[in-house]
């Protein structure tokens, strides 16, 4: 890694315990933006020093989504080309791994350790609790005590349980890009646990240390992290480290401002990627979520946000998640797609369905129900029935109570007749020769069976419309089908 610490280095340093949060993918479209836009470097670090909650799995859904996003990492240990543990999609180099730099922190435990700035705690999980409670029944908010902090030698009897940092007393203030000048009381924190042992470093041990030997110059993460912020500034200081800039990026809000959870939206950006959102959509809406552009705009491009995004315009309140903004910007993106493009991935999608269709059938399809599509996942259920009619319940082909089935039998009828005898089926000429049958009989009485006669459901587009997709051959044998149904006498 070259030495060059006045470079902007930024990073992502996400725990594999669950499938990429929408949080994590914005904290990552900020530092990944940051590092375009002052010619940086973004590093991606897994901090997976939870050996039993961090998983392989979740790794992959990481590396996938932020390719996905298009926020592809720009540095990591360059990978041997027969490395069988390396995942599929990792590409040419990294990222880096905290399980694969125990040693880094052990040497700077050592020295922690040898220059009294550190100690071995032996008090047990009974002693710091019956200590926790004590403080608690003076009223007193609990911290360690610092029990072990003058211990030289190791207790009989006892064994060491942790590493405890020797906190020093006094103010800790730092300038947070966002949020200001943050000031907080070290006294209140107590000797902090860096690690379990020397090979086990702890969250706030081995990221300081990670910051300072990856050059990170600005340490871009969720507030969440706040409250971490003294006490990785209190170990840089112990060890000599350079100090980075910091900014706390506002959490996401559910509509109730309480912080996002699956109650109101999906938490997994693999969640929206399966339910059919574009890369670019999300990428916008992750922008949006708690930063302002100087005007009206708020379609951005991940170039034009490179242009655009400005750090400063970050709001600190929290950003509410907001569904209908999304799906907004998702029918802004779909519009840019051109048929071609949608009829290729539709294609797909009901082979894996196991519909056969042809192209230009589908194209036809595609230009009746773009307007209402939000996602191309949604494509199936709301217009699969143009190819492969569904089962539905005979008492659907009622409109109204006072309607009776030898009445509904005629419409259908004579509406085969009007489709047989009609030259073009195209929806217009279609219309003028319906026209004197809806005269007759009521809009309601007329379409409403033909609607559930050729899509089996009760809301479709305009029937005409399907019959003219479908073709003469098509409707009539839908209709026939209805027609039979009401005969088999299922009211
Ligand atoms: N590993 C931490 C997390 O997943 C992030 C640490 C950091 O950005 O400093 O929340």
């Amino acid at each position: 890694m070259p030495k060059v610490k006045e470079l902007i280095r930024v990073r992502l340093a996400p725990s594999p315990t669950g499938r990429l949060h929408i949080g994590t993918a914005r904290i990552a479209l900020v530092n990944w933006l940051f590092a375009r836009q002052h010619n940086g470097t973004f590093v991606l670090r897994i901090e997976d020093t939870d050996k039993e909650r961090s998983k392989k799995e979740y790794e992959e859904d990481l590396f996938l989504g932020l390719r996905w996003l298009g926020l592809e990492w720009d540095e990591g240990p360059a990978l041997a080309t027969n490395d069988k543990k390396r995942s599929a999609v990792e590409s040419t180099c990294g990222p880096y791994r905290q399980s694969e730099r125990t040693e880094i922190y052990e040497k700077y435990l050592n020295r922690l350790l040898d220059e009294g700035k550190a100690y071995y705690c032996y008090c047990t999980k009974e002693d710091l609790e019956a200590e926790k409670q004590a403080m608690l029944a003076q009223g007193l908010p609990p911290k360690y005590g610092g029990h072990c902090r003058n211990i030289n030698q190791q207790p009989a009897g006892k064994e060491p349980q942790v590493i405890r940092f020797k906190t020093p007393e006094g103010k800790i203030e730092f300038k947070d890009l966002i949020r200001g000048n943050m000031a907080f009381d070290g006294s209140l924190f107590g000797d902090i646990v860096i690690a379990k042992d020397l090979k086990t470093s702890l969250y706030n041990f081995a990221a300081t240390v990670d910051d300072e030997e990856m050059h990170i110059s600005h340490v871009i993460r969720g507030e969440d992290h706040l409250s971490n912020t003294p006490k990785q500034i209190l170990i840089q200081k112990a060890l000599g480290f350079k100090e980075p800039e910091y900014g706390h990026l506002p959490l996401i809000l559910n509509p109730d401002r309480s912080k996002m959870s699956k109650r109101f939206a999906d938490t997994a950006l693999s969640e929206y990627i399966s339910r059919g959102y574009l890369p670019e959509a999300i990428v916008n809406f992750l922008a949006l979520l708690g930063w302002h552009p100087k005007d009206e705009r708020e379609i951005f491009s991940l170039k034009d946000l490179v242009k655009e995004f400005d750090f400063k315009r970050i709001q600190k309140a929290g950003a509410v998640f907001n569904q209908d903004k999304l799906d907004w910007l998702q029918k802004e993106y779909m519009k840019n797609l051109s048929t071609e493009e949608i009829t290729d991935q539709l294609m797909e999608i009901l082979k894996n369905k196991n519909v056969s269709t042809d192209k230009d059938f589908l194209k036809k399809i595609i230009e009746i129900e773009r307007p209402r599509l939000t996602t191309l996942n949604e494509f199936y259920s709301v217009a699969g029935f143009f190819f492969r009619l569904p089962e539905y319940d005979a008492k659907l082909l009622v409109w109204r109570e006072t309607e009776n089935i030898e009445k509904i039998k005629n419409i259908l009828n004579l509406s085969t007749a009007i489709i047989k005898s009609s030259k073009n089926i195209d929806r217009a000429t279609l219309a003028a020769s319906f026209a004197e049958l809806i005269n007759k009989e009521g809009r309601g009485s007329v379409l409403w069976p033909l609607r559930v006669a050729l899509s089996g459901q009760a809301a479709s587009p305009d029937p005409l419309e399907i019959i003219e997709a479908l073709g003469k051959e098509e409707s009539e044998r839908r209709i026939k089908m209805a027609i039979t149904k009401l005969e088999g006498n299922l009211l």
